[in-house]
């Protein structure tokens, strides 16, 4: 019998996992939930990124063992993605890393650059996988917490001083998840302005930056002048391209930090199959159509989704990009109460809003990843419990 390790221990537990188990027990009472706390996209990956893989696994040459560090064919056509979408120029091979999905840059990155008991900022509420990479790292935790009347945004100003004397490495990511907050380029000014004085390396997290609504196009981290000597921005294909699991993402920006994930991924890596690193060129080098229809189709569910909730007088905050509404919790509940409530009695579930920290408390997640009419029956179905 082996036990787990120490630091394996220290692994948050997967909140998701607590929430599947929730939803499956109503659903095998008989009840017909309607399903909004998974952050799963609905969608197909579209055909012409299925089809260029299915010509690429005929190649024999692709079910080698791949070239360590990816694919320098998607390394360049993600440069010129950037180029050509943000207007910023990327090396392809000292600026840009392949990685099996972003998460797993996410994670090991802590464990690239820092030392144990080093410091590290997170956005409160955040992305829960984030914290993966504290434990495995062995770093100290400080929360920024992210607050509506700021939009979301961290407030650099209130963080304690001594904290940023110690941080080493901050956490961003929009547009957010959970609540769909945009940063705007003001702040991410400020952003490198406060990590050069301060000497904190920057990771924005931009799995949603195809997904932004109302005519605006989310701006990369990376448009921002002095971004590269700070940080990195990672993408990953699961989003714009439906292609969660695929597992590919990459990582662009500052040399350092990309060689030193390049190095992790030597160790613990090759590279992701090389039928997939080819279909991921098809979709970078495309003509983004697909990408336009399927932010066209969130921003049309997230208009139905808000419409439906004010009907019945519940005020969504106003998000501009990803595929969640962030919708507050009625007085007299917590996040968790209020998500246990929807399930147990409108068969409605929801992502209860402190499984992103206690920054979410007072708010659930709603994924906006079914189509309509199942919003205006869940929001009916809500209404029906008299709480706004
Ligand atoms: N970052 C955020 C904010 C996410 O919500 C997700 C997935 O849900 C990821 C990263 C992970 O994406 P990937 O599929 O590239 O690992």
């Amino acid at each position: 019998k082996f036990e787990e390790s120490k630091v394996l221990q220290q692994l948050p537990k997967q909140f998701f996992a607590s929430l599947v188990k929730k939803v499956n027990a109503k659903v095998a009472t008989g009840a017909d939930v309607i399903n909004l706390g998974q952050g799963n996209p609905d969608q197909p990956t579209p055909d012409f990124i299925i089809k260029a893989m299915q010509e690429q696994t005929a190649i024999p040459a692709n079910h080698k063992y791949s070239q360590f560090r990816g694919d320098p064919a998607l390394k360049q056509a993600a440069a010129n993605f950037y180029q050509r979408e943000y207007g910023v120029t990327l090396d392809p091979d000292t600026e840009i890393a392949i990685l099996g999905g972003s998460k797993i840059g996410l994670v090991e990155l802590p464990f690239a650059i820092l030392n144990p008991g080093d410091t590290m900022l997170l956005p409160d509420p955040g992305y829960p996988d984030y914290l993966s990479g504290v434990a495995l790292a062995q770093v100290k935790l400080e929360l920024m917490k992210l607050r509506e009347a700021d939009d979301f945004l961290p407030d650099y100003d209130s963080i304690d001083p001594q904290v940023v004397r110690d941080a080493k490495l901050m956490y961003l990511n929009y547009p957010n998840n959970p609540t769909g907050a945009v940063a705007t380029s003001d702040f991410y000014q400020k952003t490198v302005a406060f990590a050069k004085t301060n000497h904190i390396g920057v990771v924005q997290d931009f799995a949603y930056g195809a997904i932004g609504f109302d005519g605006k196009k989310p701006v990369s981290f990376l448009q921002t002048p002095g971004a590269k000597d700070v940080g990195i921005e990672m993408d990953t294909f699961s989003k714009s391209y439906n292609m969660a699991g695929w597992r590919i993402g990459f990582a662009a920006g500052n040399a350092d930090m990309i060689e030193a994930i390049n190095l992790i991924q030597d160790h613990l890596f090759v590279s992701v199959f090389p039928a997939i690193q080819k279909a991921a060129i098809t979709a970078l080098n495309s003509d983004q159509q697909s990408v336009h229809d399927l932010v066209a189709l969130y921003e049309k569910r997230r208009n139905q989704f808000f419409k439906a909730a004010r009907a019945i007088g519940w005020e969504p905050y106003q998000s501009g990009g990803s595929f969640y509404a962030w919708m507050p919790v009625p007085k007299g509940y917590t996040s968790e109460s209020f998500a246990d409530l929807l399930l147990d009695k409108a068969a409605v579930a929801v992502a209860p809003g402190n499984g992103f920290g206690k920054g979410g408390e007072g708010f659930v997640r709603v994924g906006l990843l079914i189509d309509e009419p199942r919003f205006t029956e869940a929001c009916q179905r809500i209404a029906k419990l008299n709480l706004f």
